[in-house]
Parts: C-alpha cells; structure tokens; sequence
C-alpha cells in the first residue's frame, strides 16, 4: 500500500512515514536496514550531517537510483546543520558537505538540527563550547540554500513556540517542517496545534520513545531517566491487541492521525517492515482519547540534550531547565 504525504508549505510532499538513522552508523546494518525499508516502501530518509552515516545513505541511495528502482523524485531525504554550523558563514559550507556525502544534487528538507549554537570541535570527544547566534540572520542562509537549489524545503529542529514564531515572522521562505520529539508520553499540543495551524507540517522524532538512549548517553558516563515504555505500556498493549497490531504500530499510528509525520528508527529488518505496516487499521475517537490522556509532558523527555550540561546555559537553550 503506497504511504499517504503531507503537503508542505514549499509545495512539495513529506511521505508520513520515514526511516530514522540517528546512532545508525555500522555500514553493514545501516546499509541492511535502508535496503529493507526501500524494499518495503519507505521512501522517507531521515538523517543529519552529525550522525556521520550520510555517506552511507548516499551510497545506498545511489545503487538505488543506478539501479532504476527508484527516481530521484520519489525519494525523500532530510539532513540536518549541526550546532557548530548555526552561523551565517557556516551555513553553505555544511549543507555542500552533505551534499557531497549523500552524493545528491539536493535534499528535500534542511533542518537547522538544534538551536543552540557551538564553536567547531576538532574531534567528537572535545568539549562543547556555545558561542551567540541569531537564529534570523541564520535562516536567511537557509533561504539562499533553496534559492540556490540545494534544497527543496527548509524547517527547524528541537526549537520551541516562541524561537519558531521569530522564524515564522521574519521569513521570507516559511519553516516547512518542525521536527521535535513526540510520542505517546510527550504530545506537545500547544506547539503543534501553533505549527499547525502556521501549515508547518510537524516530525516526530523518537515516536517510539528512544529506547536506545540509554546506550547513547552510556558514551558520556550518563544514565537516561526513567520514563514509562509504549512497549510495556497496559492501555497501549490492551488498544494493540484490540486491533490485532503492535504496541509500535499504536504508537505512530496515533501521530499519523493527528496530521504528525513518524520517522522510527530500526537497524533491524522485520522492525523496518513492522513499522511501515500501518496502514490496515485505524484508531477510534475512544482509543486516540485514551492515547492523548497518556501525555505526561516534560517529564518524559527523553532526548533532553543533557549530555553537554554547557548547551543548557545558552540563552538559546529551548527546554524549561
Ligand atoms: P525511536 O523512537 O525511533 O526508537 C528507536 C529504537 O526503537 C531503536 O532502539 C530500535 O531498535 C527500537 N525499535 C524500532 N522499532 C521497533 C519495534 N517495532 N519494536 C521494538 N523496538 C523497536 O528513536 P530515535 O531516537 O532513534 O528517533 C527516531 C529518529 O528521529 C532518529 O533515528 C533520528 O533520525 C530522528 N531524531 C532526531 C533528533 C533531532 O534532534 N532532530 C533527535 C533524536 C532522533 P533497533 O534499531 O535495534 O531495531
């Protein structure tokens, strides 16, 4: 069954479902599990110039392309400027250097990944150190980006309500897309009823709760936080079973229907196939209503960005602290 889209203020489409690849970065399993999602339909790749896995996808994506199985034009690909290219003259540099790995002429969505701005690091183990942004004068090089043919649409990341008012009221291109965490236990309402309502068609990151962050967060000698499971979950288990799916499949079917794009990551091939399985069922008014009274906000963040406590005190830091 081919995937629905979403229409993005840039006029192009956003496919609903999309493959996540954050902490993808072993070439043999990414390269598995892009091949499993093109061969069941995913045509929605999610990455950013920080996972250091885009020449991976590039690779992949270009046997694809060779091949004939697929066209440019049917693909879907974000990435990301990462927070030591939040300057205006970083800008051009990170998004050709994307370009360059992915080995396309364009990507479909740039995403400043963060808001918070660092000075560049020699190497992934050196400290973090923030330095002043303006994320305006940011965003009018992101607009020469489309301009300029390097990407279709453009859109922010992790920024809250009031960073993507500023945005919205100065662009002269309109964000097409916000990508935030979200999932049963962080709904953020407020700030996807204002997208919506701005035509900015809301991601989802982490839709099934990250439940690889622990191992993540390991590599700085941190532990994540406790937050509740989907997958353990009694009323998200009782809903899945009622409808003969999955806990994962409740998950984001449940921001399917409120309009919010699903990017799940899974190096495993029969979660890749699970995940995009969606499509044969539908939640009723009682089960959305019983998901949306799961919501428990800020307290089930789970991607908090707390590994570099230093972010947290730049007076662009986007959480409540
Ligand atoms: P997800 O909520 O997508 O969860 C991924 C984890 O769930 C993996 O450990 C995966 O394991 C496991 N999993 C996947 N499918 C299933 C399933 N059907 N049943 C059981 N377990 C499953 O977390 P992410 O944080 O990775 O978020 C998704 C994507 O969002 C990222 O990969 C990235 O592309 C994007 N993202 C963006 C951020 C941003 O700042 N803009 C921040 C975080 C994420 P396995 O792989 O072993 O199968």
């Amino acid at each position: 069954m081919a995937v629905p889209s979403f229409e993005l203020v840039s006029g192009y489409k956003i496919p609903a479902v999309g493959l996540g690849t954050w902490q993808s970065s072993d070439e043999k399993e990414l390269e598995g599990a892009l091949n499993a999602a093109l061969e069941n339909g995913y045509r929605h790749i999610d990455t950013a110039f920080v996972y250091q896995n885009e020449h991976i996808i590039g690779r992949v994506i270009k046997e694809w392309l060779t091949s004939g199985k697929v066209k440019r034009e049917e693909l879907f690909i974000t990435t990301k400027l990462p927070m030591d290219g939040i300057a205006t003259d970083k800008v051009e540099l990170y998004i050709k250097k994307s370009l360059e790995s992915l080995q396309l002429d364009y990507v479909d969505l740039y995403l400043i990944h963060f808001p918070v701005a660092t000075s560049e690091r020699k190497n992934p183990t050196d400290p973090f150190q923030t330095i002043p942004t303006d994320h305006v004068a940011v965003w009018k090089k992101l607009e020469e980006q489309v301009d300029a043919g390097r990407t279709r649409s453009i859109g922010i990341s992790n920024f809250n309500l009031k960073q993507v008012e500023r945005i919205v009221k100065n662009a002269r291109i309109k964000p097409a897309s916000l990508q935030i965490e979200n999932h049963i236990f962080l709904q953020q309402k407020e700030l996807i009823k204002y997208a919506q309502e701005q035509k900015i068609v809301v991601v989802a990151y982490s839709p099934l709760g990250s439940p690889g962050y622990g191992k993540f967060v390991a590599r700085f000698g941190l532990e994540a936080k406790p937050v509740p499971s989907i997958f353990e979950h009694p009323k998200v288990n009782e809903i899945a079973k009622k409808h003969g799916k999955t806990p994962a499949h409740v998950a984001l079917k449940f921001q399917l229907q409120r309009k919010v794009v699903v990017i799940p990551k899974s190096v495993t091939a029969n979660r890749v196939k699970e995940n995009i399985n969606l499509f044969d069922f539908t939640l009723d008014e009682q089960d959305m209503k019983t998901l949306s009274d799961l919501d428990v906000g800020e307290a089930a963040r789970v991607c908090d960005f707390k590994f570099a406590p230093v972010l947290a005190d730049h007076p662009e830091w986007p959480f409540p602290k």
